[in-house]
């Protein structure tokens, strides 16, 4: 068995300066999920406050929020929605634009993914502005869909990211700041 207990979540993470650019100091999660009880943990904490919330689908934002998405999604017993980057889904799809620092990016979902009355868990590993997350939150409602929470393993407070989900009206979870 897994000793969870005591773990120290933000050791794991691995912090790489001036990556992708420089200033960014980025929160490398790769060094979490390679350990057994890093993911057993993360995972866990993502789960637990939502177990009587009657989560009907979680959705998980490209990349790192498939990875913990679908973890999440199969200890809930529930379905798992991919909101991928513009152009990778393979049939229709509805699109939501964010600002990025320099331009803009769009994010998109499959159109029947997410159907009226689905009460929908967002999980990515970040939030940092949280731009991609009320993109997200946006398409899910756009949907039909009620957004139950949005779930992190890492918040990035100075950024205002979760502030700015919660002035949406979203409950917000993060395990590390
Ligand atoms: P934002 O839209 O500003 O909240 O950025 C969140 C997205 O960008 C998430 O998908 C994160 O994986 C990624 N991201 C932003 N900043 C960082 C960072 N400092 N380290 C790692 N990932 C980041």
């Amino acid at each position: 068995d897994l000793d969870v207990a005591d773990l120290d979540l933000a050791a794991l993470v691995r912090t790489i300066p001036d990556y992708p650019k420089p200033g960014v100091m980025f929160r490398d999660i790769t060094t979490l999920i390679a350990n057994p009880a890093g993911l057993r943990a993360a995972v866990d904490g993502l789960v637990w406050p939502f177990l009587d919330a009657r989560v009907s689908l979680v959705a998980g934002i490209e990349a790192r929020g498939f990875i913990l998405g679908g973890a999440v999604a199969h200890e809930l017993g529930r379905g798992f929605v991919p909101i991928r980057k513009k152009g990778r889904l393979p049939a229709k799809t509805i699109g939501q634009d964010y600002a990025l620092e320099y331009g803009v990016d769009t994010i998109e979902v499959h159109a029947d993914a997410i159907r009226p009355g689905d009460r929908v868990l967002v999980v990515d590993d970040l939030i940092a502005t949280g731009g991609t997350a009320e993109a997200a939150i946006d398409l899910v409602r756009r949907s039909g869909g009620e957004v139950v929470a949005a779930a992190f393993i890492i918040d990035l407070p100075d950024l205002g990211g979760a502030d700015r989900l919660r002035a949406k009206g979203v409950a917000v979870r993060t395990l590390i700041s």
